[in-house]
């Protein structure tokens, strides 16, 4: 791969500025009225293959957004690396927690600030950028196909469906994907391990409308109190999740694997001082990285009930409402994981409030072995650009759809992500550095050159 750091410091506002063209467009999954956005994000993507060099790029319909596919078929007889992204994000409230307009993209501090700067816009331009140099400059050494989808951050609900549906327009040896992070600058690493989700929505009910609690306060069960003492009773002293059978099927991990795990740097008071909290908390006898790493885990994503307004408002609400996720180890079946987690919860609700329970989404784990062809070509690609070996690490995120390829597509996949934890994805003031979007541009192609020998 000639040239590449030289082709990049030669198109580096370019490669902005058309990034910020997509940035721009507020691609909101979870917001049903912004599908004229979905499709107005998906367009610009298909030019923008198109730009970099592709034969073709399509805008393809799904059950719901729809999904930018392209490709450059050089030799049906070399190997096909499909790169899997997407292009909707995360809603941006807070919004008054906002250092800038989310969707202005603004360069400072060495960083992109914007939602999408990262996740994933940031990260699966960059692949775009790859494509584009090697194509230009004449040394793509195999084919490439893009699958960038619009329903990422709700869960991928249409995207097992649109595999199955084009099989053979997905054939591929391997799929790249960057939407995770790795552990720092300096540190480069590469995730080999996803966990599951189950994600669920436990709405309480008491009486039938809101009471005046001066009135009823004392005589009739809170629904708002009662979902408290249900969630505080879904963990013990040790904080392992109470749910009969949930441990089931994990798999512990060997003393030899948590010795290895161990390697990995991670500075713990560092740790708590960047998230601003004097002590860490979990499942007792793990370690921090354990507890994200290879062990499930339960929190509240939300909460609401009763008067949430300003100032003071005496009322005995009549429901309340969380949304509880459960983070799942490889091996644990994220539906079995729902059912149990609905007959749990319904069965130690008091019979002074009625339940009910809604499995929202969920996905199975990941792991990527170490030894194969594809994690060695993506392994000598960080090193050549971070000239430093990058370390396995296992992610405490998901990405479902990852285990979905392998089941429908039966294609592994290689997560090569450049985010770092400080990226603050999902939350406001989310950015990308330029240093890391930049060397991710450049490490793709020594992944190809790897890859394709
Ligand atoms: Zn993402």
């Amino acid at each position: 791969m000639e040239n590449v750091k030289q082709y990049i410091e030669e198109n580096k506002d370019r490669f902005l500025e058309e990034l910020f063209e997509l940035i721009r467009i507020p691609s909101i999954s979870s917001l049903e009225d912004h599908k004229p956005e979905m499709e107005r994000c998906a367009n610009a993507l298909k030019g923008k293959l198109l730009d970099a060099g592709a034969d073709k790029a399509e805008v393809m319909p799904s059950k719901g957004n729809p999904v930018v596919y392209g490709e450059k078929i050089i030799d049906e007889n070399k190997p096909t690396v499909l790169v899997y992204g997407h292009y909707d994000v995360m809603p941006v409230d807070p919004l008054d927690l906002w250092n800038t307009e989310p969707f202005e993209p603004v360069v400072k501090d060495g960083k992109i600030w914007a939602r999408g700067a990262d996740d994933d816009k940031g990260q699966s331009f960059m692949h775009i950028k790859a494509f584009e140099f090697m194509v230009k400059t004449n040394q793509l050494p195999c084919n490439v196909k893009f699958m960038l989808e619009g329903e990422e951050e709700i869960g991928s609900p249409s995207l097992g469906q649109f595999c199955s549906d084009h099989k053979d327009m997905l054939t591929a040896d391997v799929i790249l994907v960057s939407d995770t992070s790795m552990l720092a600058p300096d540190k480069p690493s590469i995730t080999t391990g996803l966990r599951g989700l189950s994600y669920m929505e436990v709405e309480v009910t008491g009486p039938n409308k809101d009471l005046h609690s001066g009135i009823f306060g004392g005589a009739v069960a809170n629904p708002a109190n009662v979902l408290a003492e249900m969630i505080a009773a879904l963990k013990d002293e040790n904080n392992k999740i109470t749910i009969p059978g949930f441990y089931d099927d994990v798999i512990e991990a060997s003393e030899e694997e948590r010795k290895e795990m161990a390697k990995a740097p991670f500075d713990l008071e560092e740790y708590k001082k960047s998230l601003g909290v004097a002590e860490v908390d979990g499942e007792k006898g793990y370690t921090t990285p354990e507890r994200t790493g290879i062990r499930p885990s339960l929190d509240v994503n939300g909460m609401w009930s009763g008067y949430t307004g300003e100032g003071a408002k005496t009322v005995l609400p009549s429901k309340a409402t969380a949304k509880i996720s459960m983070r799942l180890v490889p091996n644990q079946n994220n539906e079995k994981i729902s059912e149990l987690f609905e007959k749990h919860i319904k069965n130690i609700a008091p019979n002074t409030v009625k339940v009910n329970v809604k499995a929202l989404h969920g996905g199975l784990g990941y792991v990527s072995p170490i030894e194969t062809k594809e994690y060695k070509a993506a392994s000598k690609a960080m090193a050549e650009a971070y000239g430093k070996e990058p370390i396995p690490v296992r992610s405490g995120g998901s990405i479902p759809i990852i285990a979905q390829f392998e089941q429908i597509l039966g294609i592994k996949s290689i997560l090569m992500g450049f985010g770092l934890e400080s990226d603050a994805i999902h939350s406001p003031n989310e950015n990308y550095p330029l240093e890391q979007f930049f060397k991710g541009i450049e490490a793709l192609p020594y992944f190809y050159k790897y890859y394709a020998k």
